[in-house]
């Protein structure tokens, strides 16, 4: 029916798709070289503890800083990633360069900074994704309890092998988390079977945690957590209110721009060597 409309709005949607599809397969095409040529970059991020202010671990981000295009964000390259299959090897790029790095910081003294690490639901589904963990565990060195990876609920529409990697990855002493909980699938029923450590809030719910239903959400999570002897993580904390409630409601961890923005190894070095000097942390109570 787009036809029909006169001239101009159809060239607009004709133009505005073409563009949308442009993109679309120049990602996919310079993604295929990214990891060869550097490209692609961890930011840190930091995650505190909430009643103390002291920072416990830190999640990787992934960047991509092309040349010509600029930075592209996560949330458009990573979907384009995972339906081309790409995931498998950007995904195993990230672990092995989260480990190696957090294996760095504990060597020089940061022994109790974990590093988590997103996981999309399609290198669960692959079969080797287990040896894929085994071997950057083994090439870094890294103690697996200091190596966390998060999952969203998508995961959870998967088969049974997807849970099974969970399993497996959890033997191997890893540790696992769901990532922006509450905006997925879960029932109450499959999070009891779930082999899961750690919830993170979504940040939806912190957006605006005043509002009522935010609020009482945000309280069921933790009720929960507290009731299946699982950790509570919030994320997206920007102002020192949202700090205060969640510290209030007995929200274990947070995270968010209050604290830190993530940022590069380098610089997230320096703020950890900063707060070990000046045995300062992040309470801003
Ligand atoms: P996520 O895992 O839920 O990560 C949290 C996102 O919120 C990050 O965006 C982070 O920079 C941002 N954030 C943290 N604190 C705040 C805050 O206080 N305010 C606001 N406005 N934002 C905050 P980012 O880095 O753009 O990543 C977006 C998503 O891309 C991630 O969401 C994750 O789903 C995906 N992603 C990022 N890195 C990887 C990766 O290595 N592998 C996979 N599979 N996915 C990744
Ligand atoms: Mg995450
Ligand atoms: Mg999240
Ligand atoms: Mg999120």
């Amino acid at each position: 029916y787009v036809a029909k409309e006169k001239g101009n709005r159809y060239h607009f949607f004709d133009a505005a798709l073409n563009a949308y599809i442009t993109r679309r397969m120049i990602i996919e095409v310079e993604l295929k070289k990214a990891i060869d040529r550097n490209e692609l970059v961890l930011f840190y991020q930091p995650k505190i503890k909430l009643s103390t202010g002291e920072m416990v671990g830190m999640e990787a981000l992934l960047r991509w800083d092309h040349p010509k295009l600029g930075s592209i964000s996560p949330t458009e390259f990573i979907p384009v990633a995972e339906e081309t299959g790409q995931i498998t090897a950007i995904g195993e790029w990230v672990l092995r360069t989260a480990c190696h790095q957090n294996k760095v910081w504990q060597d020089q003294g940061f022994q109790s900074l974990s590093v988590s690490v997103n996981v999309s639901a399609r290198q669960f589904e692959q079969g080797d994704f287990i040896k894929i963990v085994e071997k950057a565990l083994y090439d870094s060195g890294l103690n697996p309890k200091f190596l966390e990876l998060e999952i969203t609920e998508s995961i959870m529409q998967n088969t049974c092998e997807s849970i099974q990697a969970l399993k497996e990855v959890r033997e191997l002493g890893v540790k696992t988390s769901i990532d922006d909980f509450g905006t997925g699938y879960s029932s109450l029923h499959v999070l009891k079977e779930l082999p899961i450590d750690t919830i993170k809030i979504d940040k939806s719910f912190i957006d605006d945690i005043e509002n009522k239903t935010n609020l009482s959400i945000i309280k069921t999570i933790i009720d929960i957590g507290l009731n299946l002897n699982l950790d509570i993580i919030a994320e997206g904390i920007e102002m020192q209110e949202q700090f205060n409630t969640l510290d209030r409601l007995n929200c274990g961890y947070g995270q968010g721009y209050l604290f830190s923005r993530p940022v590069p190894a380098n610089e997230f070095q320096k703020k950890i060597s900063d707060e070990m000097i000046a045995k300062k942390n992040y309470l801003i109570k």
